[in-house]
């Protein structure tokens, strides 16, 4: 039985969850989630914007309306204060104050007028502020997502290669082993296998394995066991 397979077995494991893990956790991800958010959000601003700038709009209609009334009526006043139907003094000022008074409203009209245009003009340029942020919003969106897609695809199919080259390889190794390495692997958090480094150090628990063992371990391929931390140690070929 070649130890170096169990090994090989382990550490393409260790890919594959590796592999798993950076699908999940891709920062394009979180990053489309903020971005969806932040968009969402600013569709509500706009809608909101919208709504009032229709609100304004319609109350300026209103009172551009009631200008147009005043001032036919301001009209009408003037025409009988001056074209002499009406002689009486008295009414003559009464008519007088009336059209003073129409004068009047028409100017606290024509001042509210004037502020609601100036607000409905903020408001549109409020909207399409909002909407010009709304569209670089979308284009990032869409980009991010692009290239998000290209990457998972990417390490999909990473993650296929590695479960073919795993499943492979399970057929060439020991029933017995693979036994083995199913049971300890969680033991030993999915490194039942103890690679010996060039410094002789056992790749699991990081302390030094005596050369005997290590000599032990290049000869006898299998059935030697680190030591210090019970992983089954492989020892590469000297190249
Ligand atoms: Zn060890």
């Amino acid at each position: 039985m070649n130890i170096e397979m169990l090994y090989l077995l382990q550490e393409l494991e260790a890919r594959e969850t590796k592999i798993q893990k950076q699908i999940k956790r891709l920062p394009q991800l979180s990053q489309l989630r903020l971005i969806k958010e932040k968009y969402e959000t600013g569709q509500k601003n706009l809608a909101e914007k919208n709504d009032c700038l229709k609100e304004t709009a319609r109350r300026l209609k209103k009172l551009k309306n009631q200008a147009v009334d005043l001032e036919a009526k301001e009209k009408e006043l003037t025409g009988v204060l001056y074209d002499g139907s009406v002689q009486n003094p008295k009414e003559l000022e009464n008519l007088q104050q009336k059209l003073d008074d129409a004068k009047e409203q028409n100017d606290i009209l024509s001042n509210e007028i004037i502020t609601l245009m100036v607000e409905k003009d903020d408001l549109e340029n409020e909207a399409k502020e909002i909407s010009a942020a709304l569209k670089v919003m979308y284009n990032e969106f869409n980009q991010l997502k692009g290239q998000y897609s290209r990457i998972k695809i990417e390490l999909e199919q990473e993650l296929t290669a590695v479960i073919e080259d795993k499943n492979k390889l399970i057929t060439q190794i020991d029933q017995k082993w693979l036994s083995w390495f199913k049971e300890q692997r969680e033991k030993y958090a999915g490194t039942p296998v103890g690679k010996i480094t060039e410094s002789h150090f056992c790749s699991g628990c990081r302390t030094v394995v005596p050369t005997a063992v290590v000599r032990q371990a290049r000869f006898q391929n299998g059935d030697i066991f680190c030591e210090q931390c019970g992983r089954l140690l492989f020892a590469p070929k000297i190249s």
